[in-house]
Order: structure tokens, then sequence, then C-alpha cells
């Protein structure tokens, strides 16, 4: 029986398979790689293992093959003390794979293969019954089907945990599912896609402007993610703009999950949403200053403390 956890991320992990090529091929040619680097990924286990580092209690419910890679995934979510015991070996599917090449101009290109977070079912998800039952926040990301993301946003209702949605990749979801969301988290691109697949008109500049619009299409509380220019909240009738934190980025991997895992492990401490928005500020923008992303997250003492 595992005891109360801060967090439960529901999500993907892949392994990353990374070239460092001088120029991407063409269709039908071969390039020579200089390099070839294998790492862990999956939005979902970036998250974990973000929001483990930081000190919170963290489980991730996910799939994974019987291959060699899917041991290099388990291994790094264990070694951050992230629990496993819902994430599930699949026998019949390989583990999730992201071939990414990387040419000199630091132009990155991706072919993505789901493989076992296709897998992850709402089954999976009534397993995990206890384990949600005893989290005060759950986090999703997609990259998994939505069947599952739509189960475990309602079991998490049903435990009265708080549900963060990091709705990236953009797929459609039920009307009740949207409205758990709390916050719903984006960056400015997708959130200007689904404003755009539901026909709300743009209100302006992408920030608040769009984390309100979100929340009229549902939302509890809505987060807009800017790059550099940090967040957008809006909450019931506040909305606010968190600055970036000026730092010289070298590589903006994973960024995006470092903020959500940041968010919800604040929530799951009793932080306001903007407080949240404020750390994960500060987590993603340390993270944009190291290469890839899970190597990329601070432990909680190696964050420095915010300016001023
Ligand atoms: P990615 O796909 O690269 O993981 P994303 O597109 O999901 O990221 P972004 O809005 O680019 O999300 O970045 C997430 C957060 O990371 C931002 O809200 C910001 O706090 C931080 N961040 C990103 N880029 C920078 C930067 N250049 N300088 C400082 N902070 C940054």
């Amino acid at each position: 029986m595992v005891s109360t956890v801060d967090l439960v991320v529901v999500g993907s992990l892949n392994v990353d398979l990374t070239a460092r090529v001088a120029r991407h091929p063409m269709p039908g040619e071969t390039v020579r790689a200089a390099e070839l680097t294998t790492c862990a990924g999956g939005k979902g286990a970036n998250q974990a293992v973000a929001a483990a580092r930081l000190g919170a209690r963290t489980a991730m419910i996910g799939r994974v093959g019987t291959d060699a890679h899917a041991d290099t995934l388990l291994e790094a979510l264990r070694t951050d003390g992230v629990d496993t015991t819902h994430t599930v070996h699949d026998s019949d599917t390989p583990t999730g794979t992201a071939l990414i090449t990387v040419a000199n101009t630091g132009e990155n290109s991706i072919v993505v293969s789901a493989a076992a977070n296709a897998r992850l079912s709402p089954e999976d998800i009534a397993d995990a019954h206890s384990l949600i039952g005893s989290a005060r926040v759950v986090s999703l990301v997609l990259e998994i089907p939505v069947d599952t993301v739509v189960a475990a946003s309602r079991a998490a209702r049903s435990a009265a945990a708080r549900v963060v949605l990091n709705l990236s990749p953009v797929l459609d979801l039920p009307e009740d599912v949207l409205a758990l969301a709390d916050p719903l988290i984006v960056n400015e691109h997708e959130a200007r896609e689904i404003l755009h697949r539901s026909g709300t008109p743009p209100t302006g500049p992408s920030g608040t402007g769009d984390a309100v619009a979100l929340r009229g299409l549902g939302a509890r509380s809505a987060v807009v993610t800017l790059g550099g220019d940090g967040a957008a909240v809006a909450e019931g009738d506040h909305t606010e703009h968190i600055p970036g934190v000026v730092v010289e980025a070298v590589d903006t991997t994973g960024a995006g999950d470092a903020f959500a895992a940041t968010v919800a492990w604040r929530l799951s401490q009793g932080d306001a949403l903007p407080d949240a928005a404020r750390w994960a500020t500060r987590v993603s923008a340390h993270s944009v200053q190291h290469p890839g992303a899970q190597p990329s997250y601070p432990m909680l003492h190696a964050l420095p403390e915010p300016a001023g």
C-alpha cells in the first residue's frame, strides 16, 4: 500500500535517442551522426523527475515495454525517488521512443513512436485507484490515449485531488474534463490552437488575454507559458503576468515539463496559483541554462533564491 503522495503523474515515458548531425538528411539520403545519446524522457516522466528533485513525494502511472529501454526509464525514475509501482511493463509492445536529430543549426527534427504509451488504459487508472485516492494533486499530460486522460481526471475528482492538466499536445477533451483542470497549462502556441479550435477569436496579444479566454472555455484556472517572458495566470477574477527570470538560455528542451511539475508540487503544498507559477518560472529558468530535459532539472538546494 502506497502512503500519501503529493503528486501522481499520469503520462508518457519515452527513451530519447538523439543524433547530432551536420545537417538533416534529405528524403532517401543517409547522413552520419557525430554523436548519439540515449536519455530518459517523455513528458510524464520528465514531470515526475522534476517534481521529485524538488522534494515532492511523487508516483508515476504509465506503461513501458519489456526491452532494455524500459529498464533505463524506470531506473531514472527510481534514482530520483519516484514510486513506479503503477508503471506497468507491457510484454506486447516496445517502450515509447523519440528519434531526435539535432543539426548544427540547433534545429530539431523528431519522430515519436508512442508504443507502450498508447496502451496506457482506463483499466490501468482503475488499478491505481488507491494511489490516486492518496494523492493531493494528479498531474496529467497527453501523449497517452484521451480515454485514459478522461478516466484519470474523473478518478482524481472522485478522490478530491486537484487536477493539473498540461494539454500538450492539444487534443479535444470532453467539457467536464476541461472543467476539472485547475489549472489548464499550455504554452502560447497551444493556447492559440485551443482557442482557434473552439472558434474563440484572439483577444489581443498572447498572454493574460489568452489565459482569460481559456478560463472562458470552462477550465477552473489557466496558465499560459510564454517562454522567456514567463507566464500568464487567470484564476477567478484575478489575472497576473508572472515575469520570466532573465537568464542565458542554452537549451529549452523540457522547460514546459519543469514548469508544470513545479506548479503541481507547489499546489500540493498549499500555495496559491500565482505563487506556484512564480516558483515554476525559477525552476524552468534553471532548466533552460542546462542541456537536455531531465539532466537540467535542479534539486531544491541548487535552486538560486529569487532576485530582489
Ligand atoms: P518546451 O516545449 O521547450 O519544454 P514549452 O513551449 O512548453 O517549452 P515555454 O513557454 O517555452 O514552454 O517555457 C516554459 C517556461 O520555461 C516559461 O514559462 C519560462 O518560465 C521558462 N523559460 C522558457 N524559456 C526561457 C528563457 N529563455 N529564459 C527564462 N525562462 C525561460
